[in-house]
């Protein structure tokens, strides 16, 4: 069979008997709309051009556009990203590049259901289309063709919200309003009841406002990385999430890697003048790169606005703690 636009057109339609090539959807309860959703949530990160290559992440940006597009259709279910994105994949175009030791979900007999996106994101790397429909939904004619395709026929009726829908950047706005807001301090019971969808997007939407505000530089080190649209930084809690739900800027810094995880171990902390402390208990043999210790005394790379600057009393509570692991 060719993989032109036709073929393709035919795989966006429901599956019946006159298409048998249509998308497989569960039927109990009116036909299921996930699929169609999260393919028009593809569609449009490709049309953002926040997906550049053929490769799909369970992103906060992808887990926002699909749950803007739910919210806004009304589709009266609770959403959940992970079953389409993990049951797409016996459409025949959709492809798992899975993570060491979960290759067997590579194959597409493979039995084995993996479908909350907690186990999606450790199992899977990123999916890939089918290299013809990457090409075509790259080409903005052929995209908004397989576009009207997935409106007509899953969402006749609802074509306004759709159009409204799709000029809103979600994940862009979320992000947005955090950084206005100086970012949020959250309620327990908040973040008790936050499904793990809401929370990529949350932790996503913090790290977008962190690593922004720094310039993408390590705070520490001062090493900056950009590849396309990654990066290699982190935007790190001075006092974590895990106990004080406290997302603003002034609780943030931008890590790299290495930092981020030596700085959660209390390995250095701060002083209120924003030089570094390094432990005196690490050994380092670094041959290619400046050891930790050469940043003791030196100060943080910050960003130009005070306003921006970590909170005094977040940095005393890490020099408190890295102290107390010190005695
Ligand atoms: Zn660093």
């Amino acid at each position: 069979m060719i993989k032109d636009i036709k073929y393709y057109r035919c795989k966006f339609l429901p599956k019946s008997k006159s298409n048998k090539i249509g998308l497989n959807v569960s039927r109990s309860a009116g036909l299921a709309p996930n699929k169609p959703v999260l393919l028009l949530s593809v569609i449009e990160l490709i049309e953002r051009g926040q997906i550049q290559r053929n490769r799909i992440y369970l992103s906060p940006e992808l887990i926002a556009t699909f749950l803007k597009f739910w919210h806004d259709l009304e589709i009266q279910r609770n959403p959940d990203i992970g079953l389409p994105f993990f049951h797409l994949r016996s459409d025949g175009f959709w492809h798992f590049k899975a993570n060491p030791g979960f290759d067997y979900l590579e194959s597409p007999q493979s039995k084995i259901k993996v479908r909350t996106v907690g186990s999606l994101s450790q199992a899977v790397e990123y999916v890939y289309l089918d290299t013809e429909l990457f090409c075509l939904l790259t080409d903005p004619i052929s995209r908004n063709e397989l576009t009207l395709v997935l409106i007509d026929s899953w969402f006749a009726n609802k074509t306004e919200q759709l159009e409204r829908s799709l000029s809103v950047d979600a994940f862009g706005n979320i992000s947005e309003e955090l950084l206005k807001m100086g970012g949020k301090v959250y309620q327990p019971e908040e973040v008790k009841t936050t499904d793990s969808q809401t929370r990529i997007v949350r932790d996503g939407a913090f790290r977008r406002m962190i690593t922004s505000i720094y310039g993408y530089r390590c705070a520490f080190c001062g090493l900056k990385v950009l590849n396309n649209l990654e990066n290699i930084v982190d935007g790190a809690h001075i006092k974590p999430f895990s106990k004080f739900y406290d997302n603003r800027i002034s609780n943030g810094l931008s890590l790299c890697k290495n930092h981020h995880w030596a700085f959660d171990r209390l390995w250095f902390s701060l002083n209120d003048d924003y030089t570094i402390v390094v432990s005196d208990s690490l050994f380092e043999d670094s041959p290619s790169a400046t050891p930790m210790k050469a940043f003791h005394g030196k100060r943080l790379f910050l960003p130009k606005s005070p306003h921006y600057h970590p909170r005094l009393d977040a940095i005393a509570w890490h020099r408190q703690a890295f102290l107390n692991k010190a005695s």
